[in-house]
C-alpha cells in the first residue's frame, strides 16, 4: 500500500485553535542556525520556544555537505574587491570564530556526536597562473592578520587530491566534515528546549512591548522574537528585501576505498568534495553551469548540475570518479544582495530580530553569528555583526 499523495482536511480536534499563549522567547525555525540561537539562549538561562514549520534540519541545515570551512573558497583578492576589504576580513574573522566556538562548545568535548573529521580544508586552485596567484595572495595577506594557512604547491595537492588539473591550495588544519542532521538533533538534545512543529507562522505583529506570532491554529506574544528562517524569510516577512533562494545540489557515491583526506572545494569554491569515514564520497557545487534557473525554493536535482558535478569528479578527482551514484539531492540556500549575512532588529516590530542569508555558509558562521543576535536581543542592543559591504546593494 502507498502513501496517499495527498493527505485529507485535519479533524476539528486537531484543527482547532489555541488558547493564545506566553513565551519568554520564540525562535523561528528548527534548522542549524534557530537551534544556535536556542543553545545559546539556555546559556544565558532563558526558556526560549521554538516554532517550526516541519521538523528538525529538513531544510539548508539537513541538505547541505556538512563541511566546517574558516573564511570562504572566494579567494581573499576577489572577496575583497566585491564586498571590501573591511568586510571581507570581518567575514573570515567570524568564521575563524564560530569554528572555535564550535568546536571547543560543542565537538572537541564529544557533547554533540556529529562524525565530525578535523582533518582540514582545501582550498584548491586550478592549474591556472590566475587562480594560484590569487590564492597565494590570500595566503599572504591572510598570514598577516594571523590566521594560520598553510600554502600546498601542486605535487602535494596531487598527492592528495589526485589530480595535476589542480595548480595548489590553501591548507587550514582545524576545519573539516561533518554530519549536518547530526549536529542539528545533537543540538537540539542539548539545548532541551520547547520545540513545537508543523507551526508554520504567518504572521507578526506588535502587542503592546512585546510581539504576537501567529500561525493557523494559535498564536504566542514574546518579548523576544528571533525569525531564524533563512531562505524563507521573504515569505514571512514580505518588507525585507535583499534575501533571494538559490539552490545547491549535491550527490553522494557508494563507499569505498578512503583516499581522499579533509574537505575540498576547488575552482573558486564552484565546487567541494570529501569522502565519509566508511568512504562514501560527496561532491556538490557546479550552479555556475545553470546560475539562471538554479534558484527559487524548489529542491531537486537536475541533469545539468549534477553532470557537471560528475565532470568535476573525473577531471579532479580522478581516484573517486565512476563510483556508482546513490543518492542525488537539492536544498534551498539564502544569498543575499551584498554576500554577507543579515542580522538586524526589525525596525516595524520592536523586540524581534532577525537572523538570516548565509550564502552557502551556515555552517562555517551560524553558531557565532546565533550567539551575537542573542547577545543582542537580550541586551536590546545593535552591535554590527562585521563591517558594511562596500557595494553597493539594490533590494
Ligand atoms: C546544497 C547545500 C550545500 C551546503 N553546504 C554547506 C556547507 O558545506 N557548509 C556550510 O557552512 N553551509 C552549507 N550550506 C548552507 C547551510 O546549509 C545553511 O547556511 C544553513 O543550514 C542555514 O541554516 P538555517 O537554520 O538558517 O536555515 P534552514 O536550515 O533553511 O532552516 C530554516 C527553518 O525554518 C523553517 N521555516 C521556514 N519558514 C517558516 C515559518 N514561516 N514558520 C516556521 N518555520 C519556518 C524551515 O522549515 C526550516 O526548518 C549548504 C546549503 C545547501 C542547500
Amino acid at each position: 500500500m502507498t502513501w496517499p499523495s495527498s493527505l485529507s482536511a485535519p479533524s476539528l480536534w486537531l484543527a482547532r485553535s489555541e488558547p493564545a499563549t506566553e513565551a519568554d522567547v520564540v525562535v523561528i525555525g528548527a534548522g542549524f542556525v534557530g537551534l544556535a540561537c536556542a543553545y545559546w539562549l539556555r546559556r544565558a538561562g532563558r526558556e526560549p520556544l521554538i516554532l517550526e514549520a516541519t521538523a528538525v534540519a529538513q531544510r539548508a541545515s539537513g541538505r547541505n555537505g556538512g563541511f566546517l570551512l574558516t573564511g570562504t573558497a572566494e579567494p581573499f583578492p576577489v572577496l575583497s574587491r566585491r564586498i571590501g576589504r573591511a568586510a571581507a576580513l570581518g567575514l573570515w574573522h567570524r568564521s575563524l570564530e564560530n569554528r572555535e566556538l564550535l568546536r571547543r562548545e560543542l565537538l572537541d568535548p564529544g557533547l554533540v556526536e556529529c562524525d565530525f573529521v578535523p582533518e582540514g580544508s582545501w582550498i584548491a586552485a586550478l592549474a591556472q597562473p590566475l587562480q594560484v596567484e590569487e590564492l597565494q595572495d590570500t595566503v599572504a595577506v591572510l598570514r598577516d592578520e594571523g590566521f594560520e594557512l598553510e600554502w600546498r604547491d601542486q605535487s602535494a595537492v596531487c598527492a592528495s587530491g589526485g589530480s595535476r588539473r589542480m595548480g595548489g591550495a590553501i591548507y587550514q588544519a582545524g576545519d573539516g566534515g561533518l554530519d549536518p542532521v547530526r549536529l542539528c538533533s545533537g543540538l537540539a538534545d542539548l539545548a532541551d528546549v520547547r520545540v513545537r512543529f508543523g507551526v508554520r507562522v504567518v504572521d507578526l505583529e506588535t502587542a503592546g512591548d512585546r510581539v504576537r506570532v501567529r500561525w493557523e491554529e494559535g498564536e504566542v506574544v514574546a518579548p523576544i522574537v528571533i525569525v531564524a528562517v533563512n531562505a524563507y524569510t521573504q515569505t514571512l516577512l514580505p518588507s525585507v528585501r535583499g534575501i533571494h533562494p538559490v539552490r545547491g545540489q549535491i550527490l553522494s557515491a557508494k563507499r569505498g576505498e578512503r583516499i581522499l583526506e579533509g574537505i575540498w572545494f576547488v575552482d573558486r569554491g564552484q565546487g567541494y568534495v570529501r569522502q565519509l569515514a566508511d568512504g562514501t564520497v560527496v561532491a556538490g557545487g557546479q550552479r555556475k553551469v545553470a546560475e539562471e534557473t538554479e534558484v527559487g525554493f524548489q529542491e531537486l536535482p537536475t541533469a545539468t548540475v549534477q553532470g557537471a558535478i560528475e565532470d568535476m569528479l573525473r577531471e579532479l578527482f580522478p581516484r573517486l570518479a565512476n563510483r556508482p551514484v546513490h543518492r542525488r539531492w537539492a536544498g534551498t540556500m539564502a544569498f543575499t544582495s551584498d554576500g554577507l549575512p543579515r542580522m538586524e532588529p526589525l525596525p516595524h516590530l520592536p523586540g524581534a530580530w532577525l537572523l538570516a542569508g548565509f550564502n552557502g555558509h551556515g555552517i562555517s558562521l551560524g553558531f557565532g553569528a546565533a550567539r551575537h543576535t542573542v547577545r543582542c536581543a537580550l541586551k536590546r542592543t545593535v552591535q554590527p555583526y562585521l563591517p558594511a559591504s562596500e557595494l553597493a546593494v539594490e533590494g
